[in-house]
Parts: structure tokens; C-alpha cells; sequence
């Protein structure tokens, strides 16, 4: 659910939010009802991060009038352009997705934006840390996040830990990013070293939350959404990935059944696991030795044809 999270911000930042929402503008341009309604308002995301849509063009007849390069909107019967939209995402047709654009405002913690920021096709505008002084937040996670590291993959986390250890392990966060953040003020201050704040944020643990402007196109938002929602993303994105997802639906509906289908609900088979699928369909007793697959290919094509096996 795309849930507001006013409590997130001061009442200044609240009412300037109000304030953008209650001026409708005049336009001609195609507008999406269900995006003007999440227009400008933030939806939470961790304990103290949000996600706010501030800008959109486009939907999902701009994708289907450049794809036909029509002169008025292009668009035919729904059906009819929800058939080309599934032709263009099969068949990586990606041009025609490049014609919309999205806009957000996220607040994150720095480490999450140290993944987030690698994805180099988008625009990005960051809270000067050099400029401003950043605030005392930083991320915490849910007891049931505080897990172990997973033996199978070493990118990755497994069964959370018992409670009372998790509490332990929060608290040395808390106390961390508290001590570091009290250093942080005491060497900003003029009475005390002075020091300049491109300095001294340099002590900040890296859970501390930052914010930007991040501007896509649609076809590299997808392919963001696709890596990042994604279950090997580390869960810290993937909470921002999931909520992007639902606001995907309200603003290109068709767009974002037709991702579903053929991005997130699809996998690649290469051509020495689909030679094994056509074995079997023939009634061959493939096994990894004989296939000719790698052993962890082998563990993904089966997690994909048998997943409860
Ligand atoms: C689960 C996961 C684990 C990861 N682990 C690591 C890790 O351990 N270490 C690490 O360093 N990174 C890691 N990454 C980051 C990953 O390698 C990519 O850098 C990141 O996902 C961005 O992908 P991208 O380059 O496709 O996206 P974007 O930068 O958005 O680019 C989109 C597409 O544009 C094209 N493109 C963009 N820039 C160029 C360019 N300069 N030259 C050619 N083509 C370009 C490419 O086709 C690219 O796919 C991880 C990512 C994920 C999702």
C-alpha cells in the first residue's frame, strides 16, 4: 500500500507539500488521475526515509505515440495498445518506454545510496553535506532485519538473529551513529574547532540518511526496478525498488502489467539450459554432469522449472 508518512517531515516541509498540491496547474499535456492524487506526497520507506513523486510526463499513450510516431495521441483501443505495449517490452523495443519520465524526491540512508547511485542513467541532485548541516537520523533496522550472514551467498543475509543479540547489535548501531554524530556537531561548532562541514561529515556512520532528486526515463527505471526489487538487491533498497513497483502501476498501468510479465516474472535461459529443457521434453534423464551445466546453473534453471522441489 502507498501509504503517506507525514509525520516524516517538519510542519514547514508539510505545508509547502500542502501548499504545491492546492495549486493546480493548467495544462494540455497528458496527466495520469491516479498520479495527481500521489503527486508531491511522501510514502514512507524504512524508519526514516521517504519516496515522493514531484514530476511525471508522460504515460501510457506517450509510449504507444512514439512507438506508432502518430500525429495526435496515437492511442486505439486500450486492448489494442496494451498488445503493442507487451510487443515492445518481449521484444526490447526500448525507445518508445524512453519518451516518459518520472521524478522523485527520496530521503535514504547513504549506504543504500551508495548502491542506488550506480545506476548511472538518471539524473541525480544531492543534499549538500558541504553546504548544509545533516540532520541527527539514521537508520535503524526492524528487529527481523537484524540477520546473520547467509553461508550460501556472501552478498546476503540469512534467519534473523534471536532477539536479544539483535537488541545488542542495535544498540551498538544507535550508540555509534549517536557518538559520531555528537563529534560531528562538537567540530562544527564555532565555539568549539570550526571546523567546515565538508570536513566533518566525514566522521558520519553511513546509516545516516541523506536525500535527492533522481529523474529516469521509464525504460532505465524498469531496468533499475528489475535489479533492485529483485530478491538478491539487499533488503534496504528493495523497500524503495517494492514501493516504486506500486506507483509503476498507478502511473503506466499497462506499462507495468507488461513489466511483470516479460522483466520480473521472466527469466533467461541460456542455450545450454534450454538444450537440457528440450532432453527432457524428449524423456532424457538429464543430471548437472551430463548437461553441461555449471553446478550453480544448474541450482538456478532448477529453482526456476521446480521451485517447491
Ligand atoms: C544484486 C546486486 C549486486 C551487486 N553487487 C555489486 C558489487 O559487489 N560490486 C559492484 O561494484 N557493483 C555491484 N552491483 C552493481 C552492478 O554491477 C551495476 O553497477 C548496477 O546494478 C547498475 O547497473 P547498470 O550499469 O546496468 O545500470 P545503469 O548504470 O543505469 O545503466 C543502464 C544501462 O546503460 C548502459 N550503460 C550505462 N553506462 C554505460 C557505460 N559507461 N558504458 C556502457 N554501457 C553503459 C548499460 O547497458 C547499462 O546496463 C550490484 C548490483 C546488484 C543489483
Amino acid at each position: 500500500m502507498l501509504e503517506p508518512r507525514p509525520m516524516a517531515l517538519t510542519s514547514e516541509q508539510r505545508a509547502e507539500i500542502e501548499a504545491q498540491r492546492n495549486e493546480p496547474q493548467l495544462t494540455s499535456r497528458p496527466t495520469v488521475p491516479a498520479m495527481e492524487k500521489l503527486l508531491f506526497t511522501p510514502i514512507e520507506v524504512l524508519d526514516h526515509g521517504f519516496l515522493r513523486v514531484v514530476d511525471y510526463m508522460g504515460d501510457d499513450g506517450a509510449v504507444v505515440q512514439a512507438a506508432r510516431v502518430s500525429y495526435g495521441r496515437g492511442t486505439k483501443k486500450v486492448s489494442e495498445d496494451a498488445g503493442l505495449i507487451r510487443y515492445l517490452m518481449r521484444h526490447r523495443h526500448s525507445t518508445p518506454f524512453e519518451m516518459c519520465e518520472i521524478k522523485f524526491h527520496v530521503k535514504l540512508p547513504v549506504f543504500v545510496a551508495r548502491q542506488w547511485i550506480r545506476h548511472r542513467m538518471a539524473s541525480v541532485n544531492e543534499y549538500s553535506a558541504r553546504y548544509s548541516i545533516l540532520d541527527r537520523e539514521f537508520y535503524l533496522p526492524a528487529l527481523d532485519q537484524v540477520a546473520s550472514q547467509s553461508a550460501s551467498n556472501r552478498q546476503g543475509r540469512s534467519e534473523a538473529l534471536d532477539p536479544e543479540t539483535a537488541e545488542r547489535v542495535l544498540e551498538i548501531l544507535r550508540r555509534d551513529a549517536s557518538q559520531c554524530y555528537d563529534d560531528y556537531e562538537s567540530m562544527l561548532d564555532p565555539e568549539g574547532t570550526g571546523l567546515a562541514r565538508e570536513l566533518a561529515r566525514m566522521n558520519l556512520t553511513l546509516n545516516t540518511y541523506t536525500q535527492w532528486y533522481w529523474k529516469i526515463d521509464l525504460h532505465n527505471l524498469m531496468h533499475f526496478l528489475a535489479l533492485r526489487a529483485d530478491p538478491h538487491a539487499q533488503y534496504e533498497i528493495r523497500v524503495y525498488a517494492e514501493k516504486m513497483i506500486e506507483l509503476l502501476h498507478a502511473w503506466v498501468p499497462a506499462t507495468a502489467a507488461a513489466f511483470e510479465e516479460y522483466r520480473r516474472g521472466a527469466f533467461t535461459f541460456s542455450a545450454g539450459m534450454l538444450n537440457v529443457v528440450r532432453r527432457r521434453l524428449a524423456g532424457e534423464a538429464v543430471t548437472q554432469e551430463t548437461s553441461g551445466l555449471s553446478k550453480r546453473e544448474w541450482i538456478e534453471m532448477n529453482d526456476i522449472l521446480e521451485p517447491e522441489a
